[in-house]
């Protein structure tokens, strides 16, 4: 038998660049730890022992921790089983998924539905099923990470177009779409880190004119956008359009798990070609159960829907109050908003972080978004129908202690 190799003279192994990448984040402030959340989901939750304000969930609805949710996924563990112990077209596949698949596509107004293991996977697996190397894919700059991703896994050409720029994507469309096969323009419909909206009717009307395809990301649009809480293609009045739209179950509604609804032919191909959705476990039956639930008290309780987007505009006009009138708050900025997601500009990422330290000191959770996550630095605060106005109080006053 021949001996090991002896170990290289220097002490140095494979893996020391890890270190070396860990310490480049901390100085540059971009270095993020978990924090475990002790108890339920909701306005209050308690983090290592403190009790605090929650301005930093996707739970917009209060969805999360709703004793019928619960008690739908507990239901489908007993009639189901705890996994599904499968992919959906060998053994995963359960009367549960056809139930909620059909309730989405009832909800968007759409042929059919596809529900997907998280957002995440349907992105990268609509995309990277849909497009290929002869392609073109146009892309909103702000897009969420898990669209960019499903854009690099295709091997398609990727071009981005200025944030929510119409005359910025006519001018890539121009410049590019001749040379390439097919043309999907994505973007997100409400902007996860800003807030905003994209202009989706000028968006579609671009796409028929340079014959591409649109897909839109309602992750936080819906159950809390539009009339039934369908999302923004809703509230724009574009249902009825050629589109793909895709979604998350794990946000307003509560639960787990992604989904893309479209027409017949579309889900059709998904359920061929899309490969994370194909060779991945079909989603949970507890997971599938809760967001049947969830989509449920969407269409029976537009109230929450109403309190929400009474919760935002409460919120975004007592910011715009502080920071007119508190001179130490003079240098955010409040940026454009028309969802319960606000967001107040902070010039860098120290200062981002100092501003959510001293929050949290005062008993307030909201989220200091850095690079790379975001190009600039800002605390990205999160409303919810289940806030009261007490909470919002609170928070006010926490902001308008600082010096
Ligand atoms: C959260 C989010 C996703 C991913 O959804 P998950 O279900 O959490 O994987 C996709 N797109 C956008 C815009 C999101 O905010």
């Amino acid at each position: 038998m021949r001996s090991q190799p002896a170990p290289p003279a220097s002490e140095t192994t494979a893996y020391d660049w890890l270190a070396q990448s860990l310490n480049t984040l901390h100085r540059a402030h971009w270095h993020r730890q978990v924090q475990p959340i002790t108890g339920s989901a909701g306005p209050i939750v308690e983090i290592a022992g403190q009790s605090l304000l929650n301005f930093a969930s996707n739970d917009y609805l209060g969805l999360a921790s709703d004793p019928r949710l619960a008690a739908a996924a507990a239901q489908a563990i007993k009639t189901y089983g705890t996994g599904s112990t499968g992919s959906r077209l060998l053994s995963g596949h359960r009367t549960i998924h056809q139930e909620l698949e059909q309730a989405i596509a009832a909800l968007k107004r759409t042929d059919d539905a596809i529900v997907f293991s998280s957002g995440y996977l349907a992105n990268l697996g609509t995309v990277s099923a849909l497009m290929g190397a002869r392609d073109l894919i146009v892309s909103d700059q702000y897009n969420h990470a898990s669209l960019k991703s499903g854009a690099r896994l295709s091997g398609a050409t990727l071009v981005d177009y200025a944030h929510s720029d119409v005359a910025s994507l006519r001018q890539q469309l121009q410049t590019h779409r001749r040379q390439y096969r097919r043309c999907l323009i994505v973007t997100d419909s409400v902007f996860s880190m800003d807030g905003d909206c994209c202009p989706l009717p000028e968006i579609l009307d671009l796409a028929a004119a340079f014959d591409s395809m649109v897909m839109v990301d309602e992750a936080h649009g819906t159950g809390v956008l539009g009339a039934t809480g369908a999302g923004f293609v809703e509230q724009c009045g574009c249902s009825g359009r050629p589109l793909i739209q895709m979604g998350t179950l794990s946000k307003a509604l509560g639960s787990l798990g992604g989904y893309v609804a479209g027409s017949a032919q579309l889900i059709d191909f998904l359920r061929n070609r899309a490969p994370s959705w194909v060779y991945t476990t079909g989603l949970s039956p507890a997971a599938a159960a809760a967001a049947l639930a969830a989509i449920a008290v969407v269409k029976a309780e537009p109230s929450r829907r109403q309190q929400l987007q009474h919760n935002a505009a409460d919120l975004r006009q007592r910011l715009d109050r502080a920071i007119a009138t508190v001179p130490a708050l003079r240098s955010l900025q409040r940026l454009p908003s028309a969802s319960p997601i606000v967001c107040l500009q902070v010039k860098d990422a120290a200062t981002v972080l100092n501003l959510g330290q001293r929050l949290r000191l005062a008993g307030i959770f909201a989220a200091a978004v850095r690079p790379p996550t975001v190009p600039t630095s800002r605390l990205r605060l999160t409303v919810m129908a289940t806030h009261q106005s007490a909470h919002l109080d609170q928070l006010m006053a926490a902001l308008m202690a600082f010096d």
